[in-house]
């Protein structure tokens, strides 16, 4: 029996589940996914939001703003990638300046601090392939990116060295409440038991509510967004985030520097019935593509590698739903969170902890809050280089060529406590495969990397879940 079990293990329940680990308190966070973080987390733009955008008064506002000033704690505890690029916010016209003005005040009373003006030439002069056709600009410099699938890994194994637990492939299919405590039921038979649950479940998060509840207060309206990637070497072409004025669907379609020199170019919004469809389309990329022309016509399209799609988690409530259950006591929704949940989930854990959970136990007195992780050989100057492939000499084995990962990097990555045995698992962590070449020359590497290091067969390493083997059968024989 665990006093916490967190249902989700996107960069919601990693946060609550290291902020639970600093109390004298066991916690277990499952996702019924093979890895961490195989959802929303790992598919967003990778912003840390200033708090520009959301309604004055809401948790959103509140959290983003609390949660974006967190990360420069997390970037040092953690180890994790901070990129402060500011953003600029742009207008073409009296009528949008007058928008802009608008944002601005909705800025200020967000609590969002050195904010300011800019006209369209001056934003030129910084960044030269913005459009002629920008008049205004509205500077945000509290604005950064993070690599937020890192952040969800280092977070719980960070909370697993003080003592939490993680369970892959722990699908939760139902839950009763028996006398005291919670029975979770998993598709694969087996039953969890726990004194309280944080259902954050991201886009099913209504439908774990209704394992318990006849009447949620929220309702899951998921809306997808699609995405095209620069290679790195687009790195510098710009340097801000760049927004159009938002609207009721969003934040439009953006320009974003990512933390590995790649640029995002996106997203889309429309609200889709499948709430697992991943898909990318033609015409998501041709609308990129259109609205893309009010941001800069200076984009280098043939430096595109990959596209993807995440879907967001909007819920009907129109806020954070972070509440404890009406039915039950000790059950916890943190639901509804979409844009901007990566900027305020470490706001998000903190709330739901401190506010509405109002834990009242002791802190572990020795809680370690930072997390060391296995630098990848790439980052360390040459004297470190040296010594380091004396202790491993698998680091003179370069398999990933655009990326730098050696095999080393990879033996590493799956051995972790946090590690994984997967292709995508390893890209994840390692970034084999995240570059120019997507993979094409070292998957089948990395493929037989994990085959010996994990003990199976070439054909039983899978792709990214149970059941997705990538080789199918031997064609030849010896
Ligand atoms: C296109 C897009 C762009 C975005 N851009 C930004 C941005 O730039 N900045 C920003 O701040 N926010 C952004 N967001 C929002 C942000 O990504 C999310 O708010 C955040 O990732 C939510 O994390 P989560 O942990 O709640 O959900 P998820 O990451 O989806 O995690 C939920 C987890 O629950 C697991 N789960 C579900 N059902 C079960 C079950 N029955 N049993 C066990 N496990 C289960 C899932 O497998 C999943 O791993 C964006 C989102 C999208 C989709």
């Amino acid at each position: 029996m665990k006093d916490y079990i967190v249902i989700g293990s996107g960069i919601i329940g990693a946060l609550i589940t290291r902020t639970l680990s600093k109390y004298q308190v066991s916690v277990l966070v499952i996702d019924k996914e093979n890895d961490i973080s195989s959802h929303q987390t790992i598919a967003n733009s990778a912003i840390i939001h200033s708090g520009h955008d959301p309604k004055p008064g809401s948790l959103k506002a509140r959290l983003c703003v609390e949660g974006n000033a967190m990360y420069d704690t997390l970037e040092h505890e953690l180890a994790i990638p901070l990129l402060r690029t500011g953003a600029y916010v742009v207008a073409h016209n009296n009528f949008e300046e007058q928008m802009l003005q608008e944002l601005h005040q909705r800025a200020k009373q967000n609590g969002v601090l050195g904010t300011y003006f800019l006209s369209g030439d001056e934003a030129r002069k910084v960044e030269p392939r913005l459009s002629e056709t920008i008049t205004k600009v509205l500077s945000l410099p509290s604005t950064k990116v993070t690599f937020p699938w890192e952040v969800s890994i280092h977070a719980i194994s960070n909370a697993i060295k003080n003592g939490a637990e993680f369970k892959r492939n722990a699908h939760v299919i139902s839950i009763k409440k028996v006398e005291d405590h919670f029975v979770l039921h998993l598709k694969d038979g087996t039953t969890l038991e726990s004194k309280h649950v944080i259902n954050a479940a991201g886009v099913m998060s209504d439908l774990i509510a209704r394992m318990i509840e006849e009447n949620p207060e929220f309702e899951i309206k998921p809306r997808k967004g699609e995405y095209f990637v620069l290679d790195r070497k687009a790195v510098g072409l710009f340097n801000h985030v760049i927004y159009p004025l938002p609207t009721k669907a969003g934040k439009g379609v953006l320009i974003v520097p990512q933390t590995h020199g790649n640029i995002l170019l996106g997203p889309t919004s429309y609200e889709i019935s499948d709430r697992e469809d991943e898909s990318t389309s033609r015409e998501g990329m041709k609308y990129i593509k259109e609205h893309l022309k009010a941001l800069s016509n200076q984009i280098p399209f043939d430096m595109i590698i990959r596209n993807f799609a995440g879907v967001r988690a909007t819920s009907t409530y129109e806020d954070f739903y972070i509440q404890e259950s009406k039915t039950y006591k000790g059950f916890y929704h943190v639901a509804g969170i979409d844009s901007p949940g990566l900027t305020a989930a470490p706001a998000i854990a903190k709330y739901l902890v401190e506010e509405v959970i109002r834990i009242d136990l002791p802190m572990k007195p020795d809680f370690d809050p930072i997390h060391q992780p296995i630098p990848l050989f790439h980052t360390l100057c040459d004297v470190q280089k040296q010594i380091e492939i004396q202790k491993h000499p698998k680091h003179g084995h370069l398999v990933c060529k655009c990326e730098k990962v050696t095999e080393q990097d990879i033996i590493n990555a799956i051995h972790s406590p946090t590690g994984n045995d997967t292709i995508k698992g390893i890209k994840k962590r390692a970034r084999a495969g995240a570059g120019l070449c997507q993979g094409g020359y070292c998957e089948s590497e990395v493929l037989k990397i994990i085959a010996r290091e994990t003990k199976v067969k070439p054909n039983e390493v899978n792709y990214y879940a149970k059941n997705t083997p990538i080789l199918v059968k031997e064609t030849k024989t010896k």
